[in-house]
């Protein structure tokens, strides 16, 4: 279903859609095309007609945790360089739910664990100084990220305001997704 306005974002750019419903019929997934057209899909046929007012909400709490993991996982890869190096790239975009946000880095060696705890103390250190983070779009429609003391990051995700909307994150090692990389994964505390 296509509406003329909506708040329900469409996965794209490693972040997951959101969920919710519209006039009382389960929302399950949320895509976009090329026509920028957002499609709703809908758990059984839609009861509506075109040109009918509907309402619809999003499942906030599990937005509102994309949100602050989205927003986490951009100071992270600041700080990973910071300790890493700047060759520690991501290998791929991220991939982001409401539950963990996975980056592959490109590593040469096994990476220092010891040193990986300390990116996670030193995000959570970033965090907790509560400082802002603004969005915008430029005239052709591309979105950017910016949080000092971080230069600004090309992003179309949603994000928090302020870090210390996060709150307290985890980083760890995920499942190695192959030769040379390594996966880092960033998850919500509480
Ligand atoms: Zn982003």
């Amino acid at each position: 279903m296509v509406l003329d306005q909506t708040c329900f974002y469409p996965r794209g750019g490693g972040q997951a859609a959101d969920t919710g419903e519209i006039g009382g019929v389960r929302v399950v997934g949320v895509e976009k095309d090329d026509s920028s057209d957002i499609f709703h899909i809908l758990e059984r046929d839609a009861p509506f007609r075109t040109g009918e007012k509907v309402h619809g909400t999003i499942d906030w709490p599990r937005r509102h945790r994309i949100m602050r993991l989205h927003s986490a996982a951009h100071i992270v890869y600041y700080v990973m360089q910071q300790f890493f190096g700047e060759e520690c790239k991501p290998a791929s975009s991220g991939l982001l739910d409401d539950q963990k946000e996975r980056t592959d880095y490109w590593f040469t060696d096994k990476p220092d664990m010891e040193k990986l705890k300390r990116v996670e103390e030193e995000a959570n250190r970033i965090i907790s100084e509560g400082r802002v983070i603004t969005t915008w779009s430029d005239e052709e429609e591309r979105r950017f990220w910016k949080m000092d003391p971080f230069p600004v990051m090309a992003c179309g995700g949603t994000h928090v305001k302020n870090s210390q909307e996060i709150g307290r994150i985890r980083v760890d090692r995920g499942k190695k997704p192959g030769k040379g990389k390594e996966r880092i994964e960033v998850s919500l505390v509480e």
